[in-house]
């Protein structure tokens, strides 16, 4: 490799991240724009955290035994001594602000979204990122199911916005802490009579958390994992009448889904309610978003008795199968002529972005046939011709490039002009 090529590697962005740039960002901001509107509809109002915390919130919320805390995690030791991680997930640290602020005393609907950056170290490949990017929403001390069926709602409201069309939502329980134990026990002798069957890594899981067998992607582990007893048949009367309603008020709102007993999420904190809204559009990696109800984590934070529930949608994934045209741009191209008309062209830009309208001048000196061909590459809408004719007579001329047709007059008449157009 010559210097110059091995400088440009050491200088590439890092492997699993990537640059989001001009001509893909107006779907980003577009996805951005929506979901705020979407969200604010429903109550939701936006909370933002760092993009670090203690490694401990993640430890203690996320869980020691999951795969994003055990594998997943970008995790230093800051020059105090500290040690700190890259947040993997968003929803310890929203659960972090609420203690630490005490905003469950502010009487307002505890309703939170967010969006921006999340990072796991995990292997990267289509639709999966070590650097990615989440719109989290989460809701707090509503117990009811109805509120778990309203952000499933609220999610499909989004997707719809966003021409994302057949997706498919698959809900479960995985029950709370009086029933669980005893599916986990079910679990851990049923997955015992396979171990040999099982990945090195799911014989571990078999002993310390055999519910996450059921995230492995293993072929041989999923087939045994299909054999396993279904927690459907070990939830509680709470859990089991919280499920039937949560499908009651999804029969209500005319949302189809499936039941799938297996989908227990890649997360420890989950109780009762787990949802995930998949597309077959999307390979291997098909989850657009996943959530569900975590009703004991603030208290076990050491915070008050608050229930909560949410989603993650992965931003990447949505937008690589949403349907977004970006709002057309109409950019006024200034085209001066002499030194003169530069120096003008100066105070003439900042008359017509002030009022509204885009304006690029470039401050390079050209002939009328280059600015011309140049608003032409760019795309512009309108080209504002100044020179010391236009100068010295307060009257501009304005080529509308789409139709070719010239026009004259004021900066006045013509800023009308194109707020009309
Ligand atoms: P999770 O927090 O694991 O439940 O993930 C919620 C959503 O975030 C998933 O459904 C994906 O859409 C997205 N997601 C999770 N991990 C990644 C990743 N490494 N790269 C891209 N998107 C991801």
């Amino acid at each position: 490799m010559t210097e110059d090529a091995s400088a440009k590697k050491e200088l590439a962005a890092v492997k699993g991240t990537r640059d989001i740039l001009p001509g893909e960002v107006e779907k980003w901001q577009a996805l951005e724009g929506l979901a705020r509107t979407t969200f604010e509809l429903y109550g939701f109002r936006e909370l933002r955290a760092p993009v670090f915390e203690a490694t401990e919130l993640f430890e203690k919320g996320t869980g020691a035994t999951s795969d994003v805390v055990t594998k997943e995690m970008y995790t230093f030791t800051d020059k105090g001594g500290r040690s700190l991680t890259l947040r993997p997930e968003y929803t310890p640290s929203v659960v972090r602000a609420i203690i630490e602020h005490r905003l469950d005393l502010e009487g307002a609907p505890m309703r939170y979204y967010f969006m921006g950056p999340m990072f796991r170290y995990d292997k990267p490949q289509k639709g999966r990122f070590r650097q990615f990017h989440q719109i989290d929403i989460e809701v707090f001390g509503e117990k009811d199911a109805a509120v778990d069926a309203e952000i499933i709602e609220m999610a499909h409201a989004l997707l719809g916005k966003l021409g994302v069309a057949g997706a498919e939502t698959l809900v479960n329980s995985v029950g709370c802490r009086a029933c669980r134990p005893a599916y986990s026990a079910a679990l851990r002798e049923a997955a015992a009579k396979r171990k040999s069957e099982l990945c090195p890594d799911c014989q571990r899981k078999a002993e310390t958390n055999p519910l996450r067998i059921f995230d492995c992607k293993v072929e041989a582990c999923r087939e045994a994992a299909a054999s396993f007893p279904s927690i459907q048949d070990y939830l509680c009367e709470e859990c089991r009448e919280h499920f039937r309603k949560l499908r009651a008020c999804l029969d209500t709102l005319g949302i189809a889904y499936r039941v799938e007993p297996r989908l227990v999420r890649g997360l420890d904190y989950y109780t009762k309610t787990t949802f995930e809204i998949v597309s077959s559009h999307l390979g291997a990696q098909n989850a657009l978003l996943g959530g569900g109800r975590y009703d004991d984590m603030m208290k076990d934070f050491g915070g008050p008795d608050i229930c909560g529930t949410g989603f993650a949608m992965g931003m990447e994934r949505v937008l690589s199968i949403a349907e977004i045209a970006p709002a057309a741009r109409k950019m006024l191209y200034l085209a001066y002529l002499g030194e003169a008309a530069r120096m003008a062209s100066l105070e003439l830009a900042r008359y017509f972005r002030s009022n509204g309208v885009e304006c690029l001048v470039e401050y390079k000196d050209r002939g009328m046939k280059a600015h011309f061909g140049r608003a032409n590459k760019l795309g512009a809408a309108w080209v504002l011709i100044v020179g010391d004719n236009e100068l010295a007579t307060g009257r501009f001329g304005l080529k509308d490039m789409a139709t070719g047709r010239q026009l004259e007059g004021t900066r006045e008449e013509l800023l009308a002009l194109l707020l009309e157009s």
